[in-house]
């Protein structure tokens, strides 16, 4: 099989060709196995044969596979709009639903500025992000990502009414001798304080992850942070966008991350999980109020995109939603997520180059350190997550790497992020790859040092 006309994101590495799934393992043209540990990027959560949804696929192909949402809706869009809704925090009322992550959150950014306009507050512009947040490739969601190695060679970028606070990381950033809550209240007040800088007539909306994924590797919120957020939201009127594009879907073990700290946001982004990458999909939920707002103004959101709500990408969102809750597969999240919790932290809680295991459900990042009491970063030349990436590759292990290019101040970290339908055993074999996979590196890299 020639591979050679596909341009790979990386020039320079040579890739295996798929040919098959299997349940929780890929197969490459050699016949060789890799158990999936990252789902991707936190995509394919019903792994790689999931008959009930490729099924629903072709009968909506057989039925109508497309049609512009200009002229039609469709029974798979609707059914699965009601369905998001009715799972949903119980604020949001309307499924705005494109092909990817990156389309998600642009949609929504667009929205909280065409929510201004509406109701005449055209001087609120500005969107306040966080460093070390990742919110897709494109320009508009670039701009809103704190994530500099991503988008410093594209500076600048198209959208300068882009400002970030600090992220919420207490185990990297926090103040030696400074309590969880009390950090978490200190980083959640810079959004006051960005507020204010900017003036609160002037700003339009808040976006963050409930659990911040790819860039800083599975770190969720301390308690009482997105408290304090929601109450600075609120006193100024300023829109709260939460992007699951990660962890939503169940990835945590609930539908919607932001359910486990009580956040109602004005709007949330999903992607990834929704249609377990069996077709491109992924969705913007907006409030009643921001709903009303566009419905009694203008009428007409101005946005849009050839393949919104693609009815076969939606049987498919559909379809997932009825295996998971079918098999109980958020209570199951749950269950491997406390024994994969417990066996990282048997393998690599003692680890000399593991300083961090957090997480939750089936949602896991690993941060590299070249030792535990300093917490300093790999050399990012080093590019240690790589390497891990690559050895856990060559033992038939995906696991998804981030190197430690952050501000300078983070590190190397692995994300592991399985399928829902693990079996235990699957489990135990991932971290026994993953403790051979870093057994490799580290040995290469004392030699190299
Ligand atoms: N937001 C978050 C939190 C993400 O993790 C990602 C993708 N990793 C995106 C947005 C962009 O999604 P996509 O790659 O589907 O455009």
């Amino acid at each position: 099989m020639c591979a050679d006309h596909v341009f790979p994101r990386h020039t320079r590495v040579d890739l295996p060709v798929v040919v098959a799934g299997d349940g929780a393992w890929l197969i490459d043209a050699n016949g060789k196995k890799y158990l999936d540990g990252c789902g991707g990027a936190a995509v394919s959560c019903l792994g790689h044969s999931a008959k009930p949804v490729l099924d629903a696929v072709k009968q909506q192909q057989d039925t109508i596979s497309y049609a512009h949402t200009s002229f039609f809706t469709s029974e798979p869009a609707e059914k699965l709009a009601d369905k998001l809704i009715e799972l949903a925090p119980d604020n949001m009322e309307r499924v705005y639903f494109v092909s990817g992550g990156s389309e998600a959150t642009e949609s929504a950014i667009k929205l909280a500025r065409q929510y201004f306009l509406e109701i005449g507050q055209p001087e609120r512009k500005h969107i306040i992000a966080r460093k070390q947040s990742y919110h897709g490739n494109t320009l508009g969601a670039l701009s809103a990502g704190g994530n500099m190695w991503r988008k410093a060679q594209f500076e600048p970028l198209m959208v300068p009414s882009m400002v970030h606070i600090d992220a919420c990381h207490y185990w990297r950033f926090a103040e030696p001798g400074e309590g969880e809550f009390d950090y978490g209240q200190r980083v959640a007040n810079q959004l006051e304080e960005m507020i204010q800088q900017l003036g609160p007539q002037n700003v339009a909306a808040f976006i963050a992850e409930p659990i911040v994924g790819a860039t800083m590797g599975a770190v969720p919120p301390v308690e009482g942070y997105y408290d304090r957020i929601q109450e600075i939201c609120k006193e100024h009127g300023v829109l709260l966008i939460m992007d699951e594009v990660m962890v939503g879907c169940g990835r945590t073990g609930k539908y919607f991350a932001s359910e486990h700290y009580n956040i109602k946001p004005d709007m949330i982004c999903i992607a990834k999980g929704i249609a377990a990458g069996i077709q491109p999909l992924a969705a913007m939920l907006c409030s009643a109020e921001i709903y009303r707002a566009i419905k009694d103004g203008s009428g007409f959101f101005q946005h849009g995109h050839t393949y919104l709500a693609h009815p076969s990408a939606c049987a498919a969102g559909l379809a997932v939603l009825e295996e998971i809750e079918s098999r109980n597969l958020l209570e199951r999240v749950t269950e491997l997520g406390a024994k994969l919790e417990a066996g990282l932290q048997k393998a690599f809680g003692q680890h000399p180059h593991v300083g961090d295991i957090r997480g939750k459900g089936l949602f896991w990042g690993l941060e590299l350190v070249t030792d535990r009491q300093s917490k300093s970063p790999f050399d990012p030349k080093l590019g240690i997550a790589g390497r891990a990436k690559k050895a856990a590759f060559a033992r038939g292990l995906m696991i998804y790497p981030m190197g430690g290019t952050i501000d300078g101040k983070s590190g190397d970290h692995i994300l592991l992020a399985p399928p829902f339908i693990y079996e235990d055993e699957h489990i135990d074999m991932l971290i026994e790859r993953l403790a051979l996979a870093l057994d490799d590196v580290f040995a290469e890299q004392q030699i190299a040092s």
